[in-house]
């Protein structure tokens, strides 16, 4: 984001604003964490700002900060209409795409009179926004509120409840500081949000110490599932409707499974295919090793998009198509995937 810009948005936010900032539909912990953070940092301006997510997100997210004042869309929808029809500023954090916060949402983004913020590291954006901050080198959208932050020369106001929410975010969406996107930039925003007062074990402790029983069973089965076809690197994981809820699925307990699909000595592609009757799809979570961009895999063939090495998609298929699709596919990429 170049100074004219920043100096204007500093402008925009010298007198108090009614601001609506919004996540992704399925918000994860860079979709909330950076949503939350931002309005933490709004507040101590005395701005009228609310967090209004497209719909539910998981239990293991629902300790952060400011957690209770969040409204979903889906279930909130007259009271959240009203607050984006009289926002002066609408942020859109996580999502460079508006039909990514769901469709009714998005046909309400897309008409409101606000003045648009997006803050956002995924691929190629769509340009509706007056003020865009899209790095697609960043960690997290987490990093990048906290860039924000300091590029308002605002530091100073970031409290625990500010550094707790973008730890969060950096934190889950670097999978735990290891993906490559993890800089020394990424290190000194998190020891800098440490010293804010982020408690980092107690942190991490709230995220991925909080399985359920039957979270673990499901995993169990899903690794039961792993499919690897090694001469294209290849590995993929299904789970139908009918055992997800043997396992009392809830949402956010297939997080991170397709990672221990790429976690196979040798395996540079992963997938996992999970059905759900209430959306009619097949939901499709791809991730990727090196060069090969499952950004473009999604957008070619699943309606989907996201980043090089992770991505989400769609089919609209049945189970059984779906995976004859991908497994039809794969051949084309063979020069990318067996080398
Ligand atoms: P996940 O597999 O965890 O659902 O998504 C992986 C990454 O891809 C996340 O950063 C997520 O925001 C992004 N993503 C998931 N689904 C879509 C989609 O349909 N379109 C785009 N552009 N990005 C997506
Ligand atoms: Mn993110």
């Amino acid at each position: 984001m170049i100074e004219p810009q920043i100096s204007e948005i500093k402008s925009l936010l010298s007198t108090p604003k009614n601001i609506v900032i919004v996540p992704h539909k399925n918000p994860d912990g860079d979709a909330m964490g950076s949503t939350l953070g931002l309005y933490h940092y709004l507040k101590t301006y005395n701005h009228n700002v609310v967090v209004i997510a497209p719909n539910d997100y998981p239990d293991f997210l629902k300790w952060l900060p400011g957690d209770d004042t969040v409204l979903k869309f889906e279930s909130e929808q007259k009271e959240s209409k009203t607050l984006i029809d009289k926002a002066d500023l609408l942020f859109t954090l996580d999502f460079n795409a508006l039909h990514r916060a769901g469709g009714q949402m998005a046909d309400v983004l897309e008409t409101c009179n606000a003045t648009k913020i997006m803050i956002d590291h995924h691929q190629q954006p769509d340009d509706y926004a007056t003020y865009t901050y899209s790095d697609v080198s960043m960690s997290s959208t987490c990093e990048m509120v906290y860039n924000f932050i300091e590029m308002l020369e605002d530091t100073d106001r970031i409290d625990a409840a500010i550094a707790t929410c973008l730890y969060v975010g950096v934190m889950t969406d670097t999978g735990s500081f290891r993906f490559p996107a993890t800089t020394s930039k990424t290190h000194q925003v998190i020891g800098n949000l440490i010293d804010k007062g982020a408690d980092n074990s107690q942190i991490h402790n709230n995220i991925y110490d909080t399985n359920s029983y039957s979270r673990l069973q499901l995993l169990g089965r899903a690794m039961q599932n792993l499919k690897v076809i090694p001469e294209l690197r290849t590995a993929y994981i299904t789970l139908s409707q009918a055992e997800l809820d043997e396992f009392n699925f809830k949402k956010g307990d297939t997080e991170g499974f397709v990672n221990y699909a790429l976690s196979l000595k040798g395996i540079i592609f992963a997938a996992m295919f999970s059905e759900s009757h209430k959306d009619h799809i097949i939901k499709i979570s791809l991730r990727s090793k090196g060069d090969f961009s499952v950004n473009e895999f999604s957008r070619s063939h699943f309606h989907g998009g996201g980043h090089t090495n992770a991505a989400g998609g769609r089919s609209d298929e049945d189970m059984k198509s779906t995976i004859d699709k991908f497994i039809s596919i794969l051949p084309n990429y063979k020069q990318d995937l067996s080398q």
